[in-house]
């Protein structure tokens, strides 16, 4: 029988009634004569609290017992999911990482998907069983300890079993009815697709959008699944939502698809460093050898020899940074006055394919920040988005000034 994933997110199993809808759903599509894969996330609020517990008992805390506390949240959720499921006479079971097994690498709190071997879960479909609900988000690495793939991993891990089932769709049930033009929550304006490209659903998803785990867009790229992202909510018949798909699937578009913001961002400056040949090397070598995700990058005109360097990378690896710039300068291979984190910033993006063969796209958007009096600290540039640094006080009117100025609520 062919084989359909469909994936529940926090909003969409928070309770016993949501998990009801979400089995009934599921019933639907078992009738239509599919064999399910369920991926289930944590009740929503469950893993911010697994996650706050850990914080108090261990702020340095070792990565393999964080993974065996927050991971517990979707084994709850599969266990219901499984025993609603057999109340409504679908043959069902649960699934945990393990089990499967979904083999991941050791990076601890951001593995990566290794290998899902379809065997038992296969075997349990040609015996009858219908359903086989998953616990999203986690696995096992080769050492054999529980491992999660991230914050928003479940998303990755439904991409991951409809690439090793070859099933004919990816279906991410959440609490928007698709992808929209900008997070539906800052602006009303925002507007929904009906279509977004791989290449742009993956910048918007590693530029703040959260409605996708990045990684999961990465995969669904490379294997060619079919991903859409749909209501929970809506009553199944009006409820298209959105594909995500390859760009030559679309007719359409405008220059600028959607823009993304992120509060997760802090600008850190190295003030008085030595302008001379290998000290970005020097800087961020060690930066990079310490885990961190360095984004954007200025080099400060140099005075006297001397000039400040300003790098941009998530607020929760700003101590890791400091740690990486102490180490380097006590070892004597960098030496400079001071280092500044400004952690007030947010970063917001504008992303379109459109901008390959369009220009005009940045002076547009830098002019209409300068009309909102909305200062830009930092500036990234790729071939498809535009990236500013501002005072996180100016999030919410940047992406509306900026939806605004790029008309996205008009389709093209
Ligand atoms: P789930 O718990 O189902 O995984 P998430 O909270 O991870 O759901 O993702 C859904 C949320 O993503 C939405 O509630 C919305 O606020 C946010 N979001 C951010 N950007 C976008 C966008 N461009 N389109 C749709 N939703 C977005
Ligand atoms: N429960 C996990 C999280 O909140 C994984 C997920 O929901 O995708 O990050
Ligand atoms: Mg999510």
């Amino acid at each position: 029988m062919p084989v359909l994933v469909m994936k529940f997110g926090g909003t969409s199993v928070a309770n016993i009634d949501r998990i009801r809808r979400a089995a009934k759903r599921v019933g639907v599509e078992v009738a239509n004569g599919y064999d399910v894969i369920v991926i289930v996330s944590a009740m929503s609020g469950r893993t911010n609290e697994l996650v706050g517990w850990v914080d108090e008992i261990s702020p340095l805390y070792d990565a393999r017992e964080y993974d065996a506390v927050v991971s517990s949240g979707e084994n709850v959720t599969a266990g219901l999911m499984a025993l609603t499921l057999q109340e409504m006479d679908v043959p069902a079971r649960s699934w945990q990482g393990w089990q499967v097994p979904l083999i991941t690498t050791s990076a601890h709190s951001a593995a990566r998907i290794e290998e899902i071997p379809t065997d038992n879960i296969s075997t349990k479909f040609a015996e009858g069983m219908r359903v086989a609900v998953v616990a999203g988000f986690q696995g096992i690495s080769p050492e054999g300890r529980v491992t999660t793939l991230g914050r928003g991993g479940s998303d990755t891990t439904a991409v991951a079993f409809a690439a090793a089932f070859e099933a004919e769709r990816c279906d991410i049930y959440t609490d928007v009815d698709g992808v929209y033009t900008t997070d539906p929550r800052v602006t009303d304006k925002a507007r929904k697709l009906d279509k977004i490209a791989f290449e742009e659903m993956l910048e918007l998803a590693s530029l703040g959008a959260k409605v996708l785990q990045t990684r999961s867009v990465e995969l669904a790229m490379r294997y060619n699944v079919r991903l859409r992202v749909v209501s929970s909510f809506e009553e199944q018949s009006d409820n298209a939502g959105t594909l995500v798909c390859a760009e030559e699937d679309i007719m359409e578009s405008n220059v600028v698809s959607g823009i993304a913001y992120s509060r997760d961002e802090a600008k850190m400056t190295l003030i008085s460093v030595a302008d001379r040949p290998g000290i970005a090397a020097a800087i961020f070598g060690p930066l990079s050898d310490a885990g961190v995700n360095v984004d954007m990058i200025i080099q400060n005109i140099s005075e006297e020899g001397r000039t400040d360097m300003t790098f941009s990378c998530p607020t929760n690896q700003v101590a890791r940074a400091e740690k990486a710039m102490q180490g380097a300068k006590d070892r004597g291979e960098i030496n400079y006055h001071d280092l500044v984190a400004d952690t007030d910033v947010a970063k917001i993006s504008a992303v379109g394919i459109g901008m390959r063969s369009q220009s005009g796209v940045a002076a547009k958007m830098f002019k209409t920040l300068s009309d909102e009096g909305i200062n830009i600290k930092v500036i990234a540039t790729s071939e498809i988005k535009i990236s500013v640094l501002v005072d996180r006080k100016y999030m919410e009117l940047a992406v509306q000034a900026l939806h605004d100025a790029f008309e996205l609520d008009k389709a093209a």
